[in-house]
């Protein structure tokens, strides 16, 4: 065996070794640049939840105020009947005194009517009530298990970052002895064919794109002078380690 013998290989698996720091970096950058969309939709949860109960919470309030508003429209209307039944006992004419009668008799039916509103009103807020206590308890415990969550996603974050650091540092040892033209072939493969530069020929087939080399190629890589790259998808090629 010469001594130069299975140099390319020497190459091929400081590019493999360049390219395994390169995938890892990647997938944890992936990784970590989901991690503001997760914490944000588990944001969303908590003021989704947070709206909810304040929608409930609000609608208890409108009744309150409807209920405040057609007990003052009632009174008033029993003011009025007063009035009438006051002005009949001062008439004297049968046409005023029967009108006054007829007047008694609309108001008197109007709070009737306002009267079976606000038992509408007291039941909605009787059903109301018990449903804002519980859910105001599942607020609670929801708003806390989503916060736990977005607490440990920052922290996921902090630790992805840090492992991108040592990823780096990784990385940069393993470019070592490569040379700067062969970097710039494999930097460009690797952004432009999937973060797939150097792939293995397996049965004469490409593994990048899957197409048949030929025999040339084969007779090329076993050769092993000089770095071979598939013609179809211009990967890097090696033999199956
Ligand atoms: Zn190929």
């Amino acid at each position: 065996m010469r001594v130069h013998d299975n140099l390319m290989l020497e190459v091929v698996e400081k590019l493999l070794a360049l390219q395994d720091r390169d995938q890892r970096l990647r997938n944890v950058r992936m990784e970590l640049q989901a991690v503001p969309n997760e914490i944000a939709s588990n944001e969303k949860l908590i003021s989704d939840a947070a709206s909810r109960l304040e929608a409930s919470k609000s609608r208890a309030k409108t009744i309150e105020v409807e209920k405040k508003s057609l007990a003052v429209e009632a009174d008033a209307k029993r003011d009025q009947i007063n009035r009438y039944k006051t002005q009949q006992l001062q008439t004297r004419k049968n046409e005023e005194y029967s009108a006054l009668a007829h007047e008694i008799e609309a108001a008197e039916k109007l709070i009737t009517a306002i009267e079976d509103k606000e038992l509408v009103l007291m039941e909605e807020a009787e059903s109301l009530a018990p449903a804002i206590t519980e859910a105001e308890k599942n607020f609670t415990s929801e708003k806390s298990r989503l916060n736990e969550r977005i607490v440990m996603l920052k922290e996921k974050s902090a630790n992805l970052t840090t492992r991108i650091t040592d990823l780096e540092k990784d990385r940069t040892t393993a470019t070592q002895g490569i040379e700067e033209e062969l970097m710039e072939r494999y930097d460009r493969l690797f952004q432009t064919k999937n973060a797939r530069a150097v792939v293995p020929v397996e049965h004469d087939v490409c593994s990048g794109c899957h197409m048949k080399v030929t025999a040339q190629t084969t007779i090329a890589l076993r050769a092993d002078k000089e770095l071979v790259s598939c013609p179809q998808c211009g990967r890097i090629l090696h033999l199956p380690l």
